[in-house]
């Protein structure tokens, strides 16, 4: 283990951000190299461009002619899979033995590219593996690290954040082929126990290139799913829909992107870029957004009334002006309303009011 809990914790986010750094601008020469270790581990590679392309390429993979079972094992599974093609099987039933599926389709947290290496954290599927004859497995193209020490600093900040350990307990780093342990019995009544798993990776980029051509939004591909930024987010805490990042990613497409559901969903309190340990520079990134959305003289107005009630907020804190106040800018929403009463310390962000003294002019 190369990382010491002796490195302070300000030291492990600063080698953390100089990793996705590397990662992310140097990502397709890293992107070929790590799908030839994985071919050379007899793994196949697919590359899935959008969720209707994967489905589509999942359907034209799957085995058999007919209905297939199908264990999945992803933070949501895309509407496509809802199809005659696939019958769902759950974990529990597998893990049980109550049913045996012709697939697994898991997500990788992380892919490590110098060792070709899947990484998978806290999956419910991870027991099992060994169980079915082939795994399909997800892997956004964002989420690959060059090299092994560069996982172990993502890992030691995630768990440090989530439950102050050095390291999760629950890792699990698929790096060969492995076998199926089963129970047949055959005709001489000797037992096969042992068949190769087929891996099947699916690299998805689900809107990542296009992020990359901007080089103030590739910031956003810089998130290791640390969870802070949800943590201090009002918006979140209020609407629980749109995590900082969550919303950032989102607003990173044209299509997607209205001034007004920015406004809505980001009060630009600048919280989220005080905690990220990657230096993802959220408010300016918003900003950059907001502008893109709208005219710029429409988004330019619209923005400085915003900083202006922050400032106006901040200075009133504790303040019984503050109660009125806040009841006449967000009385219209019971629940924002309520979270900005229970605050009780100055709402907007008091390093970036040092740090950019003219948004306070
Ligand atoms: S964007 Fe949020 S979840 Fe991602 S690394 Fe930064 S704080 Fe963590």
């Amino acid at each position: 283990m190369e990382v010491s809990t002796n490195f302070g914790i300000d030291y492990i986010k600063t080698c953390a951000f100089a990793a996705r750094h590397s990662y992310i601008e140097d990502m397709e020469s890293q992107l070929i190299s790590f799908e030839k270790r994985l071919q050379a581990k007899n793994f196949k590679v697919y590359w899935a461009s959008s969720e209707d392309d994967l489905v589509e390429m999942v359907h034209d993979l799957l085995p058999g002619k007919y209905r297939t079972k199908v264990c999945f094992d992803l933070p949501t599974i895309p509407e496509g899979f809802n199809s005659s093609r696939i019958s769902k099987v759950s974990i529990a039933d597998v893990e049980n033995g109550r049913q045996s599926p012709n697939v697994l389709f898991t997500q990788a947290d992380f892919g490590i590219v110098e060792t070709g290496t899947l990484a998978f954290y806290d999956r419910k599927s991870k027991n099992c593996f060994n169980t079915v004859s082939n795994i399909y497995v997800l892997l956004d193209i964002s989420k690959l690290v060059i090299k092994a020490s560069d996982l172990e600093l993502i890992l030691y900040l995630r768990s440090f954040y989530q439950s102050q350990k050095f390291l999760p307990q629950d890792l699990k780093l698929l790096n060969a082929p492995f076998l199926k342990v089963s129970e047949n019995i055959n005709q001489d009544g000797e037992k096969i126990t042992q068949t190769p798993v087929e891996i099947t990776v699916f690299l998805y980029d689900n809107g990542v290139t296009q992020i990359l051509q901007d080089h103030q939004l590739r910031n956003a591909l810089y998130c290791i799913d640390c969870g802070q930024c949800k943590t201090v987010c009002p918006a979140y805490e209020y609407d629980k829909e749109y995590t900082p990042i969550g919303l950032v990613r989102a607003n990173c497409f044209e299509h997607h992107r209205t001034s007004g559901n920015l406004f809505s969903r980001a009060l630009l309190c600048g919280n989220c870029d005080q905690v990220c340990p990657v230096q993802i520079p959220f408010t300016d990134l918003i900003i950059k957004e907001i502008q893109l959305s709208a005219p710029p003289k429409k988004g330019l107005l619209a923005l400085s009334k915003t900083f202006e009630r922050r400032k106006k907020l901040n200075k009133m804190s504790g303040s019984f002006f503050r109660h009125f106040f806040v009841r006449r800018m967000y009385g219209k929403n019971k629940m924002l309303l309520n979270y900005f009463r229970k605050q009780k310390e100055p709402f907007y962000n008091v390093t970036r009011m040092q740090e950019n003294p003219q948004n306070e002019q």
